[in-house]
């Protein structure tokens, strides 16, 4: 147990599951290709090396804390399983060099046969690390959590964003069959993986209301995703699932709960008020202290202004709330801003499990 706590993750969701009040609500942060920060190594030192990618997770949970520890299944190296050339970053996620799809006429190497098998380095590398965070931190976590990216955002990684939605607006028949194809793959990832977690998120960062307009949500990735997400509900009734969408997504927030997702997650581009009125009866929220502006480039004061901003506008949201940055942790993020995100959250999480007789100003008057 960390050492600012008085329960696990797993003691807290089992005191959650018995109505009882445990010592704090949970914290949820996507410290991943940041997290190699604390042992000082680059995110390419440790990708696709499945011992030290679990011995960076497990290292930064034990400094911090949080209740999620989740392992993602990177679509880089599928790129190169279907013939398409990667351009590695260092310290973070590798770009698209040359993408596998170059007319979406011929889709002729796409072979789903060859996603989770042993050719695959990825699913064979994703399922090592999965099953290493589960031997180290099964006792004290309820879950093992597993991401992945959604239909829309896999086409655009294969085939180029821009060619992806110059085509929905012009031949929107011949991308169709791409989304078909990414839905397939991401519910047969998922079979790998549903008997053994019930937590799942899905990411989605090309249906960023920045980039597309509600309808295109509407019709080239809501009907995916809710696909996904009832194959997973119906293999098992008790799964969570997290969609996260960048950007602005206020427009689309009633069509994302429409896919059947339990808790959204949005970053600072929405107010966590104005989503607490639109979905808040309906789902779990999740967010959205600033990524960039405070998080990666602000100071410890702006970090802790920002969280306790977060919890007065969202702690009353009838579904839940749980505090977490608005997007994935960057590489680089300063370590004690990373330290005062943990101290605040977890001063206002305490203050949110309370949960009587609250009032935003409880979250600046501790
Ligand atoms: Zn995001």
């Amino acid at each position: 147990m960390h050492k600012d706590d008085l329960m696990t993750p797993r003691e807290r969701a089992n005191a959650f599951a018995r109505g009882e009040e445990p010592d704090r609500m949970p914290i949820v942060l996507g410290y991943g290709a940041a997290a190699g920060d604390l042992l000082g190594l680059d995110y390419d030192d440790w990708r696709e090396k499945p011992g030290l990618r679990a011995k960076v997770a497990v290292n930064a949970y034990n400094e911090f804390g949080y209740d999620g520890v989740s392992t993602t299944y990177d679509t880089d190296a599928l790129v190169e399983l279907f013939g398409g050339e990667l351009c590695v970053n260092r310290r973070g996620p590798n770009a698209v060099q040359r993408p596998p799809v170059a007319d979406l006429r011929d889709l002729g190497m796409l072979d789903l046969d060859l996603v989770c098998s042993d050719k695959d380095y990825t699913f064979q590398h994703t399922s090592e690390v999965f099953h290493r965070l589960k031997d180290a931190l099964g006792d004290e976590l309820p879950q093992i959590g597993f991401g992945i990216e959604a239909p829309l955002t896999l086409a655009a990684r294969f085939a180029g964003t821009g060619y992806i939605l110059k085509s929905i607006l012009r031949r929107a028949e011949l991308v169709r069959p791409l989304l078909e194809f990414f839905t397939a793959l991401v519910i047969k990832v998922h079979s790998f993986f549903v008997s053994e977690t019930a937590s799942f998120t899905v990411f989605d960062a090309v249906s960023s209301g920045s980039l597309i307009s509600p309808r295109i949500y509407q019709e080239f990735s809501l009907p995916y995703e809710k696909r996904i997400f009832d194959a997973l509900k119906e293999k098992r009734s008790d799964v969570s699932i997290h969609l996260h969408i960048c950007g602005n997504t206020q427009k689309i927030l009633l069509p994302m709960v429409s896919t059947g997702a339990d808790i959204i997650s949005m970053d600072e581009a929405v107010k966590l008020e104005t989503a607490k009125q639109l979905i808040g009866d309906k789902v779990i929220l999740s967010g959205n202290v600033p990524t960039m502006a405070v998080i990666l480039q602000g100071g410890p004061v702006d970090v802790d202004r920002s969280i306790r901003d977060c919890f007065a506008q969202a702690y009353d949201s009838p579904r839940g709330f749980s505090i977490s940055a608005g997007c994935a942790i960057p590489p680089g993020t300063p370590i004690a801003n990373m330290r005062q995100f943990m101290a605040t959250a977890r001063e206002c999480a305490r203050i949110h499990a309370r949960g009587k007789n609250l009032s935003p100003a409880s979250f600046f008057n501790a």
